[in-house]
């Protein structure tokens, strides 16, 4: 059986690491989040960053604004935050309603305080190697990697989706550690088969329950990266990855569940990103 991997454990210490780092600035690090709309899940993920950024010590300004919103108001709103010396992260929520263009408005917040690491500048940054702000969840699935995994040298690592949220910059990390690193994605010939070759398989497909235990490695890490929220008995939802977790923990080394593994990860990954912001817009000023 697998060893679990405890997401939720792992981000309540990071949380608290970064609590007491803030503590002892002589400022308060701030996190500006741009909601548009009502998505139900969207508010609900703004809800969720705005306590526990205040949780930590930050300084946390919500600008909600209407689903009919122009994309001038936007974009000026998120050039107002750039020049805010009280935010040090800015936060655009995605999905943005049509006819929102989300890659102008993403495109326009300034890469140092680009928290969700999504700008040309940053995605160059972590392609080449430099410093820069790494996507949330790549740069949390990564941390929960490396604390049980401290060298993964060699390795072989499989990363299931290209997508540039998630599977392109997990890659990247991967490659930085030094493991053999295969992408694939919904044209890749014989995927279990690709799977079977994986010391780390990272799942990041968006399709419940993709990958069997067939097709883990004995002794593998494997990291599901998927939030598929699917119908369950008395017209409530439930949430799954996209492993078929049961049966790839009989074979797996180590497994992420599904609520509880990397999900936690994307928040705490997010304050730890616009404390590192902080950090370098005030050493640079
Ligand atoms: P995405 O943009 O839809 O990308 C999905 C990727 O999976 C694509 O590259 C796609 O290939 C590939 N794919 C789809 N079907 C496949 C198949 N049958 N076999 C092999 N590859 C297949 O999704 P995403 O934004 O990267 O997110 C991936 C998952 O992570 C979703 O479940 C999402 O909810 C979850 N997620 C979780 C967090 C978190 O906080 N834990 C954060 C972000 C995302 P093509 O490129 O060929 O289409």
């Amino acid at each position: 059986m697998a060893e679990i991997i405890d997401g939720k454990g792992f981000a309540a210490h990071l949380r608290a690491a970064i609590a007491a780092e803030v503590a002892d600035l002589p400022y308060k690090p701030g996190l500006a989040v741009v909601l548009v709309g009502d998505d139900p899940a969207s508010k609900v993920y703004v809800a969720n960053k705005a306590r526990q950024t205040v949780e930590v010590g930050m300084a946390s300004f919500e600008h909600r604004l209407a689903a009919d919103t122009t994309q001038e108001h936007v974009l000026a709103l998120v050039r107002a935050l750039n020049e805010d010396p009280k935010v040090h992260g800015i936060l655009v929520q995605l999905p943005l309603p049509k006819p929102l263009n989300a890659d102008a408005i993403i495109a326009a917040i300034s890469p140092e305080k680009d928290v969700d690491g999504l700008t040309v500048v940053n995605a160059g940054r972590l392609a080449v190697g430099l410093p820069g702000l790494v996507p949330c969840t790549p740069l949390g699935c990564l941390l929960l990697l490396e604390n049980k995994l401290p060298d993964m040298t060699g390795l072989n690592a499989v990363v299931i989706g290209r997508s540039n949220l998630v599977g392109k910059p997990i890659a990247q990390l991967l490659l930085q550690k030094n493991c053999t690193v295969t992408m694939a994605h919904s044209r890749t010939r014989d995927l279990p088969a690709l799977c079977r070759t994986a010391d780390i398989l990272i799942a990041a497909v968006g399709r419940p329950e993709t990958v069997k235990g067939d097709w883990i490695k004995p002794g593998a890490a494997v990291i599901d990266v998927g939030i598929n929220r699917v119908p369950a008995e008395g017209g409530k939802t439930t949430l799954l990855g996209d492993v078929a977790y049961r049966e790839a923990a009989e074979v797996a080394g180590l497994i992420t569940p599904v609520p509880g593994g990397v999900g936690p990860m994307t928040i705490a990954c997010l304050l730890r990103n616009t404390l590192t912001a902080a950090k370098r817009l005030q050493e640079t000023k």
